[in-house]
């Protein structure tokens, strides 16, 4: 059985207990990039409270179905494809690329399918087909297709809207507008000759256009658990905050003015990123990508760490201290994992270390099944880091244990230093080199000595002899 974890839900705007359709499977749906630009790092912190609620999940037992989308087509790709004179696939095709790079730089786990809209017309236009069928959309004048929100009752409930500010009638063909201008929205586009120039027009029976991006995500979404699941209701959408309206109350009313179904049983959003005190724009000079940091040499578990620190439904601050904070904690959680691996070599009773690790690990899982709250599991964690290390000082054994509870953690986190990450079988290697080492000099081979360094120093383990003994670690 899963554990139970709670979220809060932006639907009913309470922490309520996540009831899968079908336990212990989890489909979760998370909007994706707009593959326009790179992704910046406020859309690296949606990615990561994401990537931090798919790995908690698939710890607690879940089976998850992730996944996210790629927007290669909408309103700003095509007029940056425009601007830099290329077709539109052209100039999308590097940036899909380098947003798994920073992906994978960030150690994000890898969604379960990353459908790219420009792949999914057909399914689109069978949307599109299904919603002028069921009357719930109409052609406008313009050539355009709209969805008629007048027509679905339960229009702004996601995102709180006053229905008698619905203007019947008042239409709006952007991807992007603001809530105080709740209107008929674009479902397909009339193909114009900007589109046509960046080859972003299809052709489709209620006449040749292209997506409005709502649309896309709901076309997505429903195709993937429908042929995965034979199911058209979500367990999980989540995004960033700034998608609640209209992207996402936009979908609600897509997907279900099609199937009759409630498209998903919870929505999570995450908030926004600062930097250096404010919003982050090219304009403040403040304006960072996920590349920048990785250019800097950042380590990508600091930056992992400092959006953990805060909850994801609270802004989180981007800041050289806060960084720099973060980047020393994480050292701190290296040397200690280093620390675990030499003191598992001996042979001591596995009290009392064992039972301080088995608490902060239920501590752990306590805090993440309560709405994902990641500052109090990172919290015990430093706390079990100081007690662990006072308990190791006394000469206690149970570091095996210890071991084995904080890779269990960092499973989750995954909030160690780059490349610092030892494994069993190479801390016994070392341990026995060193061993083979302090022999040779004891009987003064000291050229046996320095080639035993040698070959350590060839696997990256830097030693240090010192009056408590011969001290290492992976550089
Ligand atoms: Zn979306």
């Amino acid at each position: 059985m899963p554990a139970q974890v709670s979220l809060f839900n932006t639907l009913t705007r309470r922490v309520e207990p996540l009831q899968p359709l079908a336990p212990p499977r989890v489909t979760l749906y998370t909007c994706g990039p707009t593959v326009w630009n790179f992704a910046h790092i406020g859309n690296f912190r949606t990615f990561l409270f994401e990537d931090l609620l798919r790995r908690w999940l698939d710890h607690a037992g879940y089976d998850v179905f992730h996944v996210m989308n790629l927007t290669d087509v909408d309103d700003r790709t095509i007029k940056a494809a425009r601007q830099a004179g290329k077709r539109l696939s052209e100039h999308t095709a590097p940036f899909t690329q380098a947003f798994f790079e920073d992906r994978d730089y960030l150690r994000i786990k890898p969604a379960h399918a990353y459908p790219a809209a420009t792949a999914y017309m057909p399914q689109m236009i069978a949307l599109v087909s299904q919603l002028l069928a069921r009357g719930v959309a109409y052609k406008g004048e313009d050539g355009s297709v709209y969805f008629a929100i007048a027509k679905f009752p339960t229009y702004g409930r996601l995102s709180q809207l006053d229905r008698r500010e619905i203007k019947v009638g008042a239409r709006v063909a952007s991807d992007e507008y603001a809530k105080g201008d709740p209107s008929d929205f674009a479902l397909w586009k009339k193909a114009d000759a900007e589109d046509e120039a960046v080859g972003a027009a299809w052709d489709a029976p209620f006449g040749r256009g292209r997506p409005g991006w709502h649309l896309e995500c709901s076309a997505m979404s429903l195709d993937e658990i429908r042929k995965t699941f034979g199911v058209e209701t979500l367990d999980i959408h989540a995004g960033g905050i700034d998608l609640i309206f209209p992207h996402h109350e936009n979908e609600i009313a897509q997907s279900e003015g099609a199937t009759g179904q409630p498209f998903s049983r919870h929505w999570v959003h995450g908030e926004f990123l600062n930097v250096r005190g404010t919003k982050m724009s090219k304009r403040h000079g403040n304006f960072l990508t996920a590349r920048d940091l990785r250019e800097q040499g950042i380590d990508a578990a600091a930056v992992r760490l400092l959006f953990f620190q805060t909850h994801y439904r609270q802004p989180v601050d981007f800041n050289d201290e806060a960084l720099a904070g973060a980047a020393e904690g994480v050292k701190r959680l290296g040397e200690f994992r280093e620390r675990l691996v030499r003191e598992s070599q001996k042979q001591v009773s596995e009290e009392p270390l064992r039972r301080i690790a088995s608490l902060a690990e239920s501590d752990v899982h306590a805090a993440l099944n309560d709405d994902l709250n990641a500052p109090k599991a990172v919290a015990t964690l430093f706390d079990f880091v100081r007690a662990a290390n006072r308990e190791l000082d006394q000469g206690a054994g149970g570091a095996k244990a210890a071991l084995e509870v904080l890779d269990r953690v960092m499973d989750v986190l995954d909030v160690l230093p780059t490349g610092r990450t030892v494994d069993p079988a190479l801390a016994s290697w070392v341990a026995e080199r060193i061993a083979a080492r302090a022999q040779a000099r004891k009987s003064k081979d000291f050229k046996a000595a320095d080639a035993i360094r040698a070959e350590l120093g060839a696997r990256g383990v830097e030693i240090e002899d010192t009056p408590q003994g011969t001290k290492w670690r992976v550089v």
